[in-house]
């Protein structure tokens, strides 16, 4: 067998990481199971990318059933708190909000978005998150590019499950061309536009035959369209069954952007999977996330970092931003408070490319200031997650069969959440791209 010492006097960061045929984690204490209990000096092997074991103590390389020509790297994590890699359920990650974004949606091609997605992939994965789900993309093919550019190693980034455009109204929330002129607008029209039963079945099959793995859609209004519509329901409910009845005909999970209580329970209603942000969810939509088995998605980083721009005179919002801002923002963290106390399913998510990418991890911190604990917060952004995504047989947790996904810190986060905003070991797939 070769040996490789793969992380010796590395810098922070592993430039074209590479797969070896085994490795070899040891874990001075392993949160394996988030819920369960840590563990302390274990070995974790993987083999072509898999876990194949979990063991007590620190295997040495020669118990592996290496071959000769096999490659071994060993990771001397004894020092560290290794977990599951990280997964976010709600990012966007060929665009980051800045005060150039109007602009930007006509000067940028499909190919510059994916040139800058790849930056923002690789940041997010820089930051612990192994997974992501992309729920709404600008940049036509570009994020179904990444996608697939990623696992063939052509670039580096998390794993990534993708929507394509987002399912809206027209003139909604998802209908990126308000406040640009008509013939500028013809060209920025999205296939996720859709209005009446048979136009919705369409935009949602147009979404799988371009690739989409899920499908998401604009219940209600939002905050960062250019339009003052509220922040209510948009769609109607023979729409939104339209939506979900096809989406689920063909296999894919529905996740709703939705604000407004009415846009939230006639999602729920209509048989939607998750619902993103839930800012005005009441006392009966909690009622009704039960019968679907549905998720709350909350992503409270993205309801500050709005607060924040609205509460900022000098901010780049525009008019009708900056009113929802200042009204969505603050509510955010008492609505999670509320879904949590009366047991809603919650999976971690950002909305990064609202906040920045790479903060993925402030999301935790919020979790906790909105009741839950710091085991709670860890398992919504890995075992819940997968759960939420489909995935529960690849991803969240680390065990025997699944992808070898992992991050460590030096601290304990069950003491101080915070650790997770400093990720000093990433591995995905069996590949570290950032050690110690
Ligand atoms: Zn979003």
């Amino acid at each position: 067998m070769k040996f490789l010492p793969l992380l010796a006097g590395a810098s922070a960061m592993i430039a074209g990481a590479h797969a070896t045929d085994y490795s070899i984690v040891h874990a001075g204490r392993l949160l394996a199971e988030p819920g369960g209990a840590v563990l302390t000096e274990r070995s974790i092997i993987i083999e072509d990318g898999k876990i194949t074991g979990v063991l007590a103590g620190y295997a040495e390389t020669a118990s592996l059933n290496a071959k000769p020509e096999d490659t071994v790297a060993l990771y001397d994590l004894k020092d560290y708190f290794v977990m599951p890699g990280l997964i976010d359920s709600h990012v966007h990650l060929t665009a980051e909000n800045n005060p150039k974004g109007r602009l930007q949606t006509v000067e940028m091609s499909d190919a510059d978005r994916a040139i800058a997605g790849a930056g923002f992939a690789r940041i997010t994965l820089e930051a612990g998150f192994t997974t992501v789900r992309d729920v709404g993309a600008r940049g036509g093919d570009a994020i179904f590019a990444m996608r697939d550019g990623i696992a063939r190693g052509d670039i580096v980034g998390p794993r990534i499950f993708a929507s394509g455009s987002t399912i809206s109204v027209t003139g909604g929330h998802g209908d990126g061309t308000q406040g640009y002129r008509d013939d500028i607008a013809g060209v920025l029209h999205s296939t996720g536009v859709c209005d009446g039963v048979g136009s919705c079945r369409h935009a949602v099959r147009e979404q799988v035959r371009r690739g989409a793995d899920h499908i998401k859609l604009t219940a209600t209004a939002g905050v960062l369209s250019n339009t003052s519509a509220g922040l209510e329901q948009q769609f109607f409910e023979d729409e939104l069954k339209a939506i979900m009845d096809t989406a689920h005909s063909m296999g894919r999970k529905v996740t709703a952007h939705a604000h407004g209580v009415n846009g939230i329970n006639a999602a729920l209603r209509a048989g939607v999977d998750s619902i993103e942000h839930g800012t005005y969810l009441d006392k009966q939509s909690i009622r009704l996330f039960k019968p679907n088995d549905a998720y709350l998605v909350p992503t409270l980083l993205a309801g500050v970092t709005v607060a924040d721009w609205a509460a900022d005179p000098a901010s780049h919002l525009l008019p009708p931003q900056r009113a929802k801002a200042a009204e969505v923002g603050p509510k955010m963290l008492d609505m999670a408070r509320l879904a949590h106390a009366n047991g809603v399913k919650i999976a971690f998510g950002t909305d990064s490319g609202v906040s920045r990418h790479g903060d993925n991890a402030r999301e935790f911190a919020l979790l906790v200031d909105a009741g839950m604990t710091p085991m709670e917060a860890i398992a919504a952004a890995t075992i819940a997650a997968a759960d939420h995504l489909g995935q529960s047989d690849l991803i969240g947790t680390i065990t025997v069969g699944k992808s070898g996904d992992l991050v460590a810190v030096t601290g304990d986060p069950l003491d101080d959440i915070t650790e997770l905003e400093d990720i000093d070991f990433v591995m995905k797939e069996g590949v570290a791209y950032k050690g110690p």
